[in-house]
């Protein structure tokens, strides 16, 4: 089958429209009629191939939501006309300790939602900005949130799994101080969650425009982090970091703010690796620096299952897939509150 889809012929040349083909479903695979896809960081990082080794066409999108179209001979758990959603991950090996663990996000063989490989041509993975998708029934999500809020469910798919398994991880509670860098896509949700986790967020953001706004996404007190005397007043006083930032960044200022056996978990994926922090500002006082990569299968529906009961979505602004090339660069001037989403309607037109 040719759907109509939008993605680069080269990391130097801008998003286009173009047709590619998607496989007949398999028994265990559920095709979904695309209604709008989120975009992401990571979507920048890999079409330009920053991170190298992108192929191409590239076409990104891993914030995938919309319903069910046809369902293969064996799928049980899934029938035309759900909600449904994908995240960054469409395939696994399926019997590993991590994928026997539900955790096929560090599966050696995972995946990816495009730029990953598969048997189905061009021999590449295609993602989300593209009017159907076809996926291996263990992938798909059940979304439980209202129908109205579709579009803006569709960020919790990767910046809503990808903060909720580090703030789980590191088991945030409520008494717990916890800070939030970068509020961007990723960001904004991490506020969100560990706020609806009871926890008190602190944001810190570059960005002075953000002030107001991190307090309305439920952060307690927001820190300006180009300020050394506000960052000071925050010393030692942390339990978890996330750290959501872009970009490559001096690590040290934020080290100091965890309090003894404190974490700092890096999610950010830049291009170029951040400055190597000090070593005495992680052992005087025991501190962690660790990474996460997005979540588990199961994890993922456990954070749709837990905002869908708490009416957390994402705060966005919906494009036309033909908008994406500017958006990508609002994004980069961090001009975006604070997720774009692509209303695939408009990849027929
Ligand atoms: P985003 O929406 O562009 O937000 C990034 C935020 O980082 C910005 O809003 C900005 O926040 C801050 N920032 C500070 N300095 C920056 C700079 N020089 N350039 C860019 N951003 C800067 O990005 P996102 O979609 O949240 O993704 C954030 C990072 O996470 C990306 O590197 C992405 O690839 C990565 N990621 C990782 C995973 C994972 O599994 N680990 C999953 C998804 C995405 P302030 O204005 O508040 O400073
Ligand atoms: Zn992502």
């Amino acid at each position: 089958m040719t759907v109509k889809a939008y993605g680069a012929r080269a990391s130097d040349r801008p998003l286009e429209s173009m047709d590619i083909a998607r496989r007949v479903p398999g028994a265990h695979d559920v095709q979904i009629a695309v209604a709008y896809c989120g975009v992401c960081h990571s979507d920048i990082h890999q079409v330009r191939s920053e991170w190298a080794g992108t192929l191409y066409p590239c076409v990104p999108g891993h914030e995938i939501v919309g319903r069910v179209a046809t369902v293969g001979a064996h799928v049980s758990g899934f029938k035309p006309g759900d909600l449904v959603g994908v995240g960054c991950i469409v395939d696994s090996c399926k019997h590993c300790e991590d994928c026997d663990a539900g955790l096929e996000n560090y599966c050696d063989q995972m995946v990816g939602t495009y730029n990953g490989p598969t048997p189905d041509a061009p021999g590449h993975t295609l993602g989300g900005y593209s009017q159907q998708i076809v996926v291996h029934e263990r992938y798909v999500l059940r979304i439980r949130h209202p129908e109205a809020q579709l579009a803006a469910v569709a960020p919790l798919l990767c910046a809503g799994i990808t903060t909720y398994s580090p703030l789980r991880h590191w088991k945030v509670k409520p008494g717990h101080k916890v800070g939030v860098v970068g509020i961007g896509g990723l960001g904004h949700m991490g506020i969100k969650l560990a706020h609806a986790m009871g926890a008190h967020v602190v944001a810190l953001t570059t960005s002075e425009s953000k002030r107001e706004a991190a307090l309305a996404l439920g952060a307690n007190e927001v820190v300006v982090s180009r300020h050394a005397e506000e960052m000071a007043a925050h010393a030692k006083s942390f339990d978890f970091i996330l750290n959501t930032v872009a970009a490559p960044h001096d690590l040290d200022p934020f080290i100091s703010l965890l309090k003894r056996d404190g974490t700092m978990a890096l999610v950010g994926a830049p291009a170029t690796p951040h400055p190597s922090p000090q070593v005495f500002g992680l052992i005087m006082k025991r501190r962690t620096l660790a990474g996460s990569m997005i979540g588990g299968i199961p994890e993922t529906q456990e954070m749709l299952d837990f905002c869908a009961e708490r009416g957390i979505v994402a705060d966005i602004e919906m494009i036309r897939a033909d908008e994406i090339n500017e958006a990508y660069e609002r994004m980069l001037k961090g001009n975006v509150k604070y997720r774009f989403v692509i209303d695939s309607a408009s990849l027929a037109t």
